[in-house]
């Protein structure tokens, strides 16, 4: 059992709907593949996130719909609950923003830069609708972005650069919900002082050699040009500001970005004091040697590489003011910022309010959760902008998981129960048969190799290439043909079942579903790779009921490596197929509902 603590963060999905596959393949199936293959490697994980419910979208439902905020909140963390444990995603805790522990931790690392002189308070403009008189949210004004010239530039961020903006830095700023243009009234606020952490980021972002090219090249250019941000907002919904005069009022809150990002450690922390023993997050935070990844699409990277850094080094008193860290203590940066690229559909963006979109739980109610991970697996965007269209869907599963592993599974499972109705006993292996385990026991070193880079592409096709080498021993050994040669049959069939076995274990990371079905085909009892659950908690501070992610993934017997078979003579039953074939149909079907959806 190895010591290393590595800490897996994935992006907070936001909670004003349920969430779509291009969300999914950004953040959550690669944070899962990393981490399940780090727990089967012996590493200690933390998997933690939960759903971001601040912010002005929010409102703007809860208004449209006369409820308010929390209703919105409450239903819409309830349905993402459920679809990304249904999608098999194994966080060790997956809360939410509205817990009465997250907003004192955000509050806390609010209090630490105070200290140590990294917020500031500033009168600055601040944008209202003339025909209500109300504060008109952020990303309720668009405009043109002053940097890049992009039209359609919301007043928090330009979604065409990346860059974050403030409502008066937008050109021709306009209201998204009537149209008008907004006037701008004095109003303080508390800022960021991101200049005065552009040499340690830097510093920081030197060391980071091993990220992905686009993800570092980006983040290096946000030093170019700091600016001081406003880390409070004139809005009503969100985590107060813990100060004299501001706790209480009404109309000012820590912005969403700033709140959300912090749940990563105040998640850690939920999970500690669930654990019982209160510190344990410490583990993952702390410890100089400890990791953490973190998981993303492309538009959050912003957050990751330089906010989130700069409010940790700010914390931790490590800016150009320096400072000493708060009662926390001092806080670990990010080992890394994984980011992947966009997914489009039908070569289309995704959009809810178009209806270019299908969301999780409609997929998985029609197609099996490791049918949908596969395809994000080995044709997600990765490491660029992807499609995803029907046709490639229905190839992929079909040709791949079907045809290639499936029915490696299912032949070599159903020839050894129906001949010998148990695992058979082997005899002595032939140059064919050692050299086929050495290509499966030997793919560990390289897949896993990849697997801790972030290469997921390229592992899953390492292990799909194995795949391929033992569809090739069975077709060339043809145990079909051994009728009269009933000992060297059963040692081709040993041999092709002791490679599904370290088949399974490969891919095991990526399709944790079928893996333990897989574990019991081949006459495996009990947990091989542990399932997500859903518990119904109620918040450790202030009682109300919501549903968490949680799972005893250390109860798996899923490790990377090789492990021996289940004895000869164990019982094997005729296998049904663990994966499903798709008809021509279902694309034609499921354009059409495309069609009829967006029309
Ligand atoms: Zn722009």
């Amino acid at each position: 059992m190895s010591d290393r603590h590595i800490l897996t963060a994935v992006a907070w999905p936001y909670a004003n709907g349920p969430r779509h596959i291009g969300h999914v393949s950004g953040f959550g199936v690669p944070s899962d593949v990393f981490s399940r293959y780090h727990r089967m490697a012996g590493d200690k994980v933390l998997m933690v996130s939960g759903t971001d419910e601040h912010g002005t979208p929010i409102t703007v439902a809860a208004d449209a719909e006369g409820v308010t905020p929390r209703e919105i909140a409450d239903r819409n963390n309830r349905i993402i609950v459920q679809d990304l444990a249904s999608l098999g995603l194994s966080y060790d805790l997956f809360t939410r923003t509205t817990t009465a522990n997250h907003a004192a931790v955000s509050q806390e690392i609010f209090l630490g830069l105070l200290k140590n002189g990294y917020v500031f308070p500033q009168t600055t403009l601040g944008a209202i609708s003339p025909s209500t008189g109300r504060t008109l949210p952020d990303r309720y004004i668009e405009g043109t972005c002053p940097i890049c010239g992009y039209d359609g530039a919301r007043g928090d961020q330009c979604d065409n650069c990346g860059n974050q903006l403030d409502p008066t830095d937008l050109i021709n700023p306009v209201s998204r919900i009537n149209g008008e243009t907004p006037r701008f009234v004095e109003s303080e606020h508390y800022f960021l002082d991101l200049p005065a952490f552009t040499r340690a980021l830097g510093d920081w972002l030197a060391t980071r050699r091993s990220w992905r090219p686009n993800v570092l090249n980006f983040s290096v250019n946000l030093l170019e040009d700091l600016k001081p941000r406003s880390y409070t907002r004139d809005i009503d919904w969100g985590v107060p500001v813990p100060l004299e005069g501001w706790r209480d009022r009404p109309d000012k809150r820590i912005y969403v970005w700033f709140d959300a990002v912090v749940g990563y450690l105040s998640a850690s922390i939920e999970w500690a004091r669930r654990s019982g023993d209160a510190d344990a997050w410490r583990q993952w935070w702390q410890a100089p040697d400890s990791d953490a990844y973190y998981f993303m699409g492309k538009d959050n990277i912003v957050f990751h590489s330089e906010i989130w850094p700069a409010q940790l080094l700010g914390y931790n008193g490590e800016g150009d003011k320096g400072g000493t860290p708060g009662s926390l203590g001092r806080l670990n940066l990010p080992t890394e910022v994984v980011s992947s690229e966009f997914l489009t559909m039908e070569g289309r963006k995704f959009s809810s309010s178009r209806q270019v979109v299908i969301y999780v739980r409609d997929f998985l109610a029609r197609y099996d959760a490791d049918a949908l991970r596969y395809f994000i697996a080995v044709a997600g965007p990765e490491n660029q902008d992807t499609d995803f269209t029907w046709a490639e869907f229905r190839r992929r599963n079909n040709d791949e998981l079907v045809a290639g592993w499936g029915n490696l599974v299912n032949r070599s499972v159903s020839m050894a129960a129906k001949n010998v109705g148990a695992v058979p006993t082997p005899g002595e292996l032939t140059d064919e048969d050692r050299a086929l385990l050495a290509t499966t026991s030997g793919a560990f070193g390289p897949v896993g190799e990849l697997l801790s880079r972030n290469r997921q592409k390229a592992a899953i096709g390492e292990a799909m290439r194995v795949v391929g080498e033992a569809n090739k021993y069975l077709s060339d050994q043809a145990p079909w043909k051994l009728k009269e040669d009933p000992a060297r049959r059963d040692t081709v069939l040993h041999t092709a079942l002791q490679a599904i076995k370290d088949c399974n274990a490969l891919l095991t990371p990526f399709l944790p579903h079928s893996a333990q079905q897989v574990h019991e085909l081949l006459g495996g009892t009990g947990v091989w790779s542990v399932a997500p659950e859903v518990h119904e908690v109620t918040d450790l501070d202030d009682g109300s009921p919501y549903p968490i992610i949680t799972g005893p993934y250390e109860q798996g017997q899923a490790v990377w490596g090789s492990t021996p078979l289940a004895a000869p003579g164990t019982p094997l039953s005729p296998p049904k197929p663990i994966f499903t074939k798709l008809d021509e149909s279902v694309v034609e079907e499921e354009i059409r509902r495309l069609e009829e959806g967006s029309a």
